[in-house]
């Protein structure tokens, strides 16, 4: 078999939560890393290889969200209900979803979990994406979210009815090929009939889809507002808490400094879908959780929730300048979108970190990142699992 050998250098090399290398060198073998380290050191062996020198830039690791839809379409912010989306026949819902995941990739987003569409349609754009077909980044998928009857998005056809009916479920899910559960385990703001700050399912029920997801190997996703929501969830033992907004009753913020220090002592990731809406939010006053969270220790990851009204795909760095704006610094948020999103993924392994075994997910800009997140608003290069989406002029 032969192998295809890429040899990129650059003026820096960013590494989020470790020491940056100064005029490197990244050698790509069939979409992985095969060496990394100062120019000056590199091996004669890869002085032959194909050579990009992407000059004065930064290159870093590829970015991941934590929560995307790839099957909603981000209408305006004035439609707020989210639509019931068996009124789109597969192919037009296909569409989106391929369209979706490459402003996904052009963002510098090289890694994206879908945390719900209908049936297991996500499923069949990662793979189509996974082997060459289309543009993207490498997606973990959910299929529909496990929801109570009648509850959050119960539309896309996961209602369960008690921990029998659950763990029935998780099983079908991950026999149909999901990477990753997700589960309601409160109302939500965009379906009509819930409310955020109820708690969707008892304790018991979450338990039940929490140990058949962790025996069949896959980790669970709670969407969860309210504060017995979050509390059942994290009892319950889910591995990343999404949104975590701490909304109460008619919707009031109640900021719970137990819950928050029980969230840090248990080691769950905080994924607090931070986008537009949430910058709009602060700007009218609210001081999002997600901040005090990280202070006391929380592990926090970027995820955006793109998708609903008012999200776009290609929005993604505006998210992690709410994450700055909200008062987490630069190269914190920088660490949220690499290396912590890719361990609350079970990816600890494969993305989020450049160094040799690790996927060819890298990205690369003027300017640096760790000290203004705002450049990653001006890519110059992508690369996704080895293959390039968007270069240099
Ligand atoms: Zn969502």
């Amino acid at each position: 078999m032969s192998s295809e050998t890429l040899l990129l250098t650059s003026a820096h090399l960013l590494r989020p939560g470790a020491a940056a290398i100064q005029n490197c060198a990244v050698v790509v073998t069939d979409g992985v890393i095969s060496w990394v380290g100062e120019r000056g050191d590199l091996p004669a062996e890869f002085l032959t290889a194909q050579h990009l020198d992407l000059g004065e830039l930064t290159l870093l690791p590829g970015l991941i969200d934590a929560h995307v839809h790839l099957s909603l379409g981000a209408e305006p912010a004035g439609d707020r209900a989210v639509s019931q989306a068996d009124a789109v026949d597969d192919d037009a819902e296909f569409a989106l979803m391929f369209r979706n995941a490459r402003e996904l990739v052009e963002a510098g987003v090289t890694t994206a979990r879908d945390l719900g569409c209908r049936g297991y349609l996500a499923l069949r754009v990662r793979d189509e994406i996974s082997a060459g077909i289309a543009p993207g980044p490498r997606i973990l998928a959910a299929g529909p979210p496990l929801t109570a009857p009648q509850g959050h998005c119960w539309f896309l056809g996961g209602e369960v009815n008690g921990a029998e009916e659950a763990r029935t479920l998780v099983s079908a899910h991950i026999a149909a090929g999901v990477d990753v559960i997700k589960v309601m385990a409160t109302g939500g703001f965009l379906t009509p009939g819930t409310t955020p700050w109820d708690a969707s399912f008892e304790t018991a029920t979450l338990e039940a889809i929490v140990t058949e997801s962790h025996r069949l190997g896959r980790r669970v996703a709670a969407h969860c507002h309210g504060i017995e929501g979050i509390r059942r969830a994290l009892a319950a033992g889910v591995d990343t808490l999404e949104h975590c907004s701490f909304v109460e009753e008619g919707g009031a913020k109640a900021f719970d400094s137990d819950l928050a220090d029980a969230i840090v002592a248990s080691g769950a990731y905080v994924s607090p879908t931070m986008n537009a809406d949430a910058r709009q939010m602060m700007a009218d006053g609210w001081q999002p959780p997600v901040v005090e969270l990280w202070r006391r220790g929380a592990r926090v990851i970027a995820s955006t929730d793109a998708g609903i009204p008012g999200t776009p795909h290609g929005d993604y760095v505006l998210a992690l300048e709410s994450l700055v704006v909200a008062g987490m610094p630069d190269s914190e948020v920088l660490i949220a979108a690499t290396v912590n999103a890719a361990e609350a993924l079970d990816l600890a392994e494969v993305t989020g970190r450049i160094a040799v075994g690790y996927s060819a997910d890298l990205i690369a800009v003027q300017g640096d990142p760790s000290l203004d997140i705002r450049v990653l608003n001006l890519l110059k290069f992508v690369m996704a699992r080895g293959r390039i989406v968007r270069t240099v002029n």
